[in-house]
Protein backbone atom coordinates (compact mmCIF):
# COMPACT_ATOMS: atom_id res chain seq x y z
CA UNK A 1 0.00 0.00 0.00
CA UNK A 2 1.41 3.60 -1.01
CA UNK A 3 2.55 5.16 2.12
CA UNK A 4 0.60 8.44 3.04
CA UNK A 5 2.41 11.34 1.63
CA UNK A 6 3.65 14.88 2.69
CA UNK A 7 1.46 17.24 1.69
CA UNK A 8 -1.01 15.36 0.77
CA UNK A 9 -4.06 16.41 3.21
CA UNK A 10 -6.99 15.20 4.34
CA UNK A 11 -8.80 17.83 1.72
CA UNK A 12 -7.09 15.76 -1.33
CA UNK A 13 -8.45 12.22 0.00
CA UNK A 14 -11.83 13.66 0.27
CA UNK A 15 -11.58 14.87 -3.15
CA UNK A 16 -10.53 12.29 -4.38
CA UNK A 17 -12.92 10.07 -2.71
CA UNK A 18 -15.27 12.21 -4.34
CA UNK A 19 -14.02 11.08 -7.68
CA UNK A 20 -14.40 7.43 -6.76
CA UNK A 21 -18.12 7.97 -5.68
CA UNK A 22 -18.50 9.62 -9.35
CA UNK A 23 -16.57 6.63 -10.94
CA UNK A 24 -19.16 3.61 -9.13
CA UNK A 25 -22.03 6.10 -10.47
CA UNK A 26 -20.52 5.58 -13.76
CA UNK A 27 -20.67 1.94 -13.67
CA UNK A 28 -17.36 1.04 -12.14
CA UNK A 29 -18.31 -2.35 -9.89
CA UNK A 30 -14.57 -3.95 -9.09
CA UNK A 31 -14.03 -2.58 -5.72
CA UNK A 32 -10.37 -3.72 -5.79
CA UNK A 33 -9.91 -1.02 -8.92
CA UNK A 34 -11.98 1.44 -7.25
CA UNK A 35 -9.99 1.10 -4.29
CA UNK A 36 -6.64 1.24 -6.07
CA UNK A 37 -7.92 4.46 -7.51
CA UNK A 38 -8.78 5.53 -4.57
CA UNK A 39 -4.68 5.24 -3.10
CA UNK A 40 -3.02 6.46 -5.51
CA UNK A 41 -3.33 9.93 -5.74
CA UNK A 42 -3.56 11.17 -9.37
CA UNK A 43 -2.40 14.60 -8.92
CA UNK A 44 1.53 14.02 -8.04
CA UNK A 45 1.54 12.95 -11.85
CA UNK A 46 0.67 16.10 -13.41
CA UNK A 47 2.56 19.44 -13.67
CA UNK A 48 1.70 21.67 -10.76
CA UNK A 49 -0.06 23.80 -12.85
CA UNK A 50 -2.89 20.96 -13.47
CA UNK A 51 -2.60 19.60 -10.18
CA UNK A 52 -5.60 20.95 -9.09
CA UNK A 53 -7.79 19.65 -11.70
CA UNK A 54 -6.52 15.86 -10.73
CA UNK A 55 -9.59 14.82 -9.29
CA UNK A 56 -11.89 15.79 -12.73
CA UNK A 57 -13.02 12.58 -13.94
CA UNK A 58 -11.03 14.28 -17.72
CA UNK A 59 -7.95 13.69 -19.40
CA UNK A 60 -5.26 16.05 -19.07
CA UNK A 61 -2.16 17.39 -20.85
CA UNK A 62 1.25 15.18 -19.57
CA UNK A 63 3.55 17.69 -22.02
CA UNK A 64 4.54 16.21 -25.66
CA UNK A 65 1.38 16.26 -26.92
CA UNK A 66 0.52 13.13 -24.44
CA UNK A 67 -1.95 12.84 -21.90
CA UNK A 68 -2.96 11.18 -18.74
CA UNK A 69 -6.18 9.16 -19.55
CA UNK A 70 -9.67 9.90 -18.01
CA UNK A 71 -9.73 8.13 -14.75
CA UNK A 72 -13.33 6.74 -15.83
CA UNK A 73 -10.93 5.03 -18.92
CA UNK A 74 -8.33 3.76 -16.42
CA UNK A 75 -10.98 2.15 -13.90
CA UNK A 76 -13.02 0.43 -16.77
CA UNK A 77 -9.82 -0.76 -19.30
CA UNK A 78 -8.32 -1.66 -15.37
CA UNK A 79 -11.19 -3.51 -14.67
CA UNK A 80 -11.92 -5.43 -17.72
CA UNK A 81 -8.59 -6.48 -17.35
CA UNK A 82 -8.93 -7.76 -13.61
CA UNK A 83 -11.57 -9.65 -14.53
CA UNK A 84 -8.82 -12.42 -15.53
CA UNK A 85 -7.21 -11.74 -12.80
CA UNK A 86 -3.60 -11.17 -13.99
CA UNK A 87 -0.08 -11.69 -12.14
CA UNK A 88 2.09 -10.07 -14.71
CA UNK A 89 1.49 -7.01 -16.63
CA UNK A 90 2.71 -5.20 -19.66
CA UNK A 91 1.44 -1.36 -19.97
CA UNK A 92 2.10 0.39 -23.17
CA UNK A 93 2.25 3.65 -23.00
CA UNK A 94 3.37 4.63 -19.68
CA UNK A 95 3.05 8.03 -20.09
CA UNK A 96 2.55 10.06 -16.48
CA UNK A 97 3.07 6.39 -14.63
CA UNK A 98 -0.41 7.10 -13.15
CA UNK A 99 -2.09 3.67 -14.69
CA UNK A 100 1.50 1.97 -14.31
CA UNK A 101 0.70 2.67 -10.38
CA UNK A 102 -2.81 2.03 -10.32
CA UNK A 103 -1.50 -1.17 -11.50
CA UNK A 104 0.99 -1.59 -9.31
CA UNK A 105 -1.44 -1.97 -6.37
CA UNK A 106 -3.54 -4.62 -8.05
CA UNK A 107 -1.39 -7.29 -9.27
CA UNK A 108 2.53 -8.36 -8.62
CA UNK A 109 4.51 -7.42 -11.53
CA UNK A 110 3.97 -4.70 -13.96
CA UNK A 111 6.13 -4.06 -16.68
CA UNK A 112 5.72 -0.96 -18.74
CA UNK A 113 7.07 0.85 -21.85
CA UNK A 114 7.43 4.65 -23.20
CA UNK A 115 8.66 5.67 -26.08
CA UNK A 116 9.47 9.00 -24.98
CA UNK A 117 12.35 9.79 -22.43
CA UNK A 118 11.48 12.40 -20.45
CA UNK A 119 8.05 11.27 -19.84
CA UNK A 120 9.90 7.72 -18.54
CA UNK A 121 12.10 9.67 -16.40
CA UNK A 122 8.96 11.65 -14.35
CA UNK A 123 7.01 8.28 -14.43
CA UNK A 124 10.44 6.68 -12.62
CA UNK A 125 10.76 9.39 -10.20
CA UNK A 126 6.82 8.71 -9.27
CA UNK A 127 7.29 5.32 -9.14
CA UNK A 128 10.14 5.63 -6.08
CA UNK A 129 8.18 8.85 -4.67
CA UNK A 130 5.25 6.08 -4.23
CA UNK A 131 7.68 3.16 -2.76
CA UNK A 132 5.78 0.93 -5.33
CA UNK A 133 8.76 -1.40 -6.12
CA UNK A 134 7.04 -4.12 -8.28
CA UNK A 135 7.09 -1.80 -11.48
CA UNK A 136 9.63 -2.36 -14.07
CA UNK A 137 10.01 0.66 -16.61
CA UNK A 138 12.29 0.76 -20.36
CA UNK A 139 12.41 2.74 -23.09
CA UNK A 140 10.66 1.29 -26.08
CA UNK A 141 12.80 -1.10 -28.22
CA UNK A 142 12.60 -2.04 -31.86
CA UNK A 143 10.00 -4.53 -31.38
CA UNK A 144 6.80 -2.98 -30.06
CA UNK A 145 6.36 -4.42 -25.94
CA UNK A 146 8.68 -6.31 -23.56
CA UNK A 147 9.48 -9.57 -25.57
CA UNK A 148 12.51 -10.31 -22.92
CA UNK A 149 9.75 -10.52 -20.36
CA UNK A 150 6.43 -12.30 -22.39
CA UNK A 151 4.61 -14.02 -21.81
CA UNK A 152 1.91 -11.59 -19.74
CA UNK A 153 -1.39 -12.70 -18.46
CA UNK A 154 -2.27 -9.55 -19.20
CA UNK A 155 -1.40 -6.52 -21.67
CA UNK A 156 -2.93 -3.14 -21.35
CA UNK A 157 -2.46 -0.69 -23.83
CA UNK A 158 -2.77 2.99 -23.43
CA UNK A 159 -2.17 4.64 -26.83
CA UNK A 160 -3.88 3.76 -29.86
CA UNK A 161 -2.69 1.60 -32.77
CA UNK A 162 -4.78 1.62 -35.85
CA UNK A 163 -5.23 -1.74 -36.24
CA UNK A 164 -4.80 -5.24 -33.65
CA UNK A 165 -0.96 -4.61 -32.76
CA UNK A 166 0.02 -8.37 -34.13
CA UNK A 167 3.40 -7.98 -32.44
CA UNK A 168 1.91 -8.08 -29.30
CA UNK A 169 0.11 -11.03 -29.57
CA UNK A 170 2.90 -13.57 -28.74
CA UNK A 171 3.71 -11.94 -25.83
CA UNK A 172 0.24 -12.50 -24.42
CA UNK A 173 0.44 -15.78 -22.16
CA UNK A 174 -1.97 -18.55 -22.54
CA UNK A 175 -5.48 -17.53 -21.39
CA UNK A 176 -3.51 -14.18 -20.92
CA UNK A 177 -6.06 -11.20 -22.22
CA UNK A 178 -4.89 -7.73 -24.06
CA UNK A 179 -7.00 -4.59 -23.76
CA UNK A 180 -6.36 -1.99 -26.17
CA UNK A 181 -8.16 0.87 -27.87
CA UNK A 182 -8.25 0.31 -31.63
CA UNK A 183 -8.87 2.44 -34.56
CA UNK A 184 -7.66 5.58 -36.28
CA UNK A 185 -9.79 8.85 -35.87
CA UNK A 186 -12.46 6.66 -34.03
CA UNK A 187 -11.56 3.92 -31.72
CA UNK A 188 -12.85 0.22 -30.10
CA UNK A 189 -11.81 -0.48 -26.66
CA UNK A 190 -10.96 -3.86 -27.56
CA UNK A 191 -10.34 -7.05 -25.38
CA UNK A 192 -8.58 -10.42 -26.89
CA UNK A 193 -7.90 -13.89 -24.93
CA UNK A 194 -5.44 -15.79 -26.03
CA UNK A 195 -6.56 -19.51 -26.36
CA UNK A 196 -3.87 -21.42 -27.94
CA UNK A 197 -2.93 -19.99 -31.50
CA UNK A 198 -6.45 -18.67 -31.61
CA UNK A 199 -7.21 -15.14 -30.34
CA UNK A 200 -10.91 -14.07 -29.14
CA UNK A 201 -11.98 -10.71 -29.84
CA UNK A 202 -14.61 -8.58 -28.11
CA UNK A 203 -15.21 -4.88 -28.87
CA UNK A 204 -16.74 -3.28 -25.88
CA UNK A 205 -17.05 0.33 -26.05
CA UNK A 206 -15.71 3.74 -28.13
CA UNK A 207 -12.76 5.32 -26.94
CA UNK A 208 -10.58 8.41 -27.69
CA UNK A 209 -6.86 7.72 -27.43
CA UNK A 210 -3.50 9.55 -28.45
CA UNK A 211 -2.05 7.32 -31.51
CA UNK A 212 0.71 4.67 -30.94
CA UNK A 213 3.56 5.46 -32.60
CA UNK A 214 7.06 3.87 -33.53
CA UNK A 215 10.87 5.32 -32.51
CA UNK A 216 12.03 6.56 -29.37
CA UNK A 217 11.88 10.59 -28.42
CA UNK A 218 15.34 11.83 -26.67
N1 LIG B 1 -0.96 5.29 -19.32
C1 LIG B 1 -0.64 6.68 -19.46
C2 LIG B 1 -1.33 7.29 -20.64
C3 LIG B 1 -0.34 8.04 -21.46
S1 LIG B 1 -0.84 8.50 -23.08
C4 LIG B 1 -0.91 7.44 -18.17
O1 LIG B 1 -1.51 6.86 -17.24
O2 LIG B 1 -0.50 8.59 -18.05
C5 LIG B 1 -0.07 7.24 -24.06
C6 LIG B 1 1.41 7.11 -23.98
O3 LIG B 1 1.80 6.10 -24.90
C7 LIG B 1 2.19 8.36 -24.37
O4 LIG B 1 3.03 8.72 -23.32
C8 LIG B 1 2.97 7.93 -25.61
O5 LIG B 1 4.26 8.51 -25.70
C9 LIG B 1 3.07 6.43 -25.41
N2 LIG B 1 3.33 5.65 -26.62
C10 LIG B 1 2.86 5.84 -27.87
N3 LIG B 1 3.31 4.89 -28.72
C11 LIG B 1 4.09 4.05 -27.98
C12 LIG B 1 4.85 2.87 -28.27
N4 LIG B 1 4.91 2.34 -29.50
N5 LIG B 1 5.54 2.28 -27.25
C13 LIG B 1 5.50 2.80 -26.01
N6 LIG B 1 4.80 3.91 -25.67
C14 LIG B 1 4.11 4.53 -26.64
Amino acid sequence: MVAELQGIGMTSRRTRMRLIQRLRESGIQDERVLTALAEIPRHIFLDEALSHRAYEDTALPIGYQQTLSQPYIVARMTEVLMEHNPSRVLELGTGSGYQTAVLAQLVDEVFSVERINPLLNKARERMRTLHLRNTSLRLAGDVMGWPENAPFDGILVTAAPASMPEDLLPQLAEGGVMVAPIGETTQVLTKVIRRGDDYEITELEPVRFVPLLSGVVR
